[in-house]
């Protein structure tokens, strides 16, 4: 699996598998038909309510830890220097591990400045790899990168042709910060899987509107995390080493971008109350 390299020398798998909206009952089995169909990288969170399954799915793998990059979040309430403290040992011990790959701030609200703190001192014993933070708008990214020891490795934000992050990504790019896709298929929203433009592309190198997706977003040097319970197109979001996009192609991709959230914006006051009440489970 081709690899990107982050800001403090890391390599993370460019591909991932996502694993948000997975119920904890099936989360198990899914982590090990990824890990099967060769993903190495799996992304969860505090608040996905399946760190155990995800934890199980990896010890059944039978593929060893080093070969695995594991991602987990901070959710919201425990977005401080003592929530990280105090939360961050449950992590891994609901997944089993000994150390985190990539542990991210999974919003940008709470004590943000308190909990990356807690986050550097918890890497600098080792015990997370490399630490990073998801959904802060890039000027939020930009700020606690200055005023901080540790400038954070990744960004992980929505990115899909709808929403294509063209000047967010430009301003993560000047600081060294990579930028991470969640909902790289929009989660369907818009007959995604069904769009003409993206069809018409594949069809030209009999490629599926999914593997169109993956390998536009892989040329841009972005970590894509993609998610499916069904075998067949975990076989599918992976198999897009062996084919590349035109000039053209990136230009007629880039006509689908309508600049906004296929989901809602993180700056809605209204968004920021309900997602600190985690009425979404996100
Ligand atoms: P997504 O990957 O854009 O879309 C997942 C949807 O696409 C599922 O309904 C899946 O259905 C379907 N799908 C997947 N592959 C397909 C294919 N080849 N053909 C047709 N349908 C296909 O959405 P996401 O799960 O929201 O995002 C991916 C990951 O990003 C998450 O799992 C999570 O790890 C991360 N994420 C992070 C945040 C954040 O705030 N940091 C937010 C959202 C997501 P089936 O499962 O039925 O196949």
């Amino acid at each position: 699996m081709k690899t990107v390299q982050l800001n403090n020398g890391v390599e993370i798998p460019i591909l991932g598998f996502g694993v948000f909206q997975i119920p904890a009952e099936d989360t198990e089995q899914a982590v090990s038909d990824a890990i099967k169909a060769g993903y190495r990288h799996i992304d969860t969170a505090q608040s996905y309510m399946n760190e155990m399954e995800v934890g199980l799915g990896i010890k059944n793998s039978g593929v060893v830890r080093e070969e695995l990059f594991v991602t987990t979040k901070i959710w919201i309430e425990n977005v401080s220097y003592d929530g990280v403290m105090n939360s961050f040992q449950g992590s891994l011990d609901r997944l089993g591990l000994d150390y985190i790959d990539l542990l991210l701030i999974h919003q940008p609200y709470n004590d943000v400045y308190g909990a990356w703190r807690a986050m550097e001192e918890l890497h600098k014993e080792g015990k997370i790899r490399a630490i990073g933070i998801s959904n802060f708008a890039a000027d939020r990214a930009v700020d606690l990168a200055l005023f901080n020891e540790v400038i954070p490795t990744i960004n992980q934000i929505e990115i899909n042709p709808f929403n294509q992050q063209t000047e967010a990504l430009e301003a993560l790019k000047a600081e060294g910060i990579c930028a991470e896709a969640w909902a790289p298929f929009a989660e369907g929203k818009n007959n995604i899987f069904q769009n003409d433009i993206l069809s018409e592309i594949g069809k030209k190198y009999n490629k599926s509107v999914a593997q169109v997706i993956v390998r536009w977003l892989v040329e841009q040097e972005i970590v894509v995390l993609a998610k499916t319970t069904k075998r067949e197109r975990m076989a599918e979001n992976i198999d897009i080493f062996d084919f590349s996009l035109t000039d053209e192609d990136k230009v007629t991709i880039a006509t689908l971008n309508v600049g906004e959230s296929q989901f809602f914006s993180h700056a809605d006051p209204n968004m920021i109350k309900m997602l600190a009440q985690n009425k979404l489970g996100l």
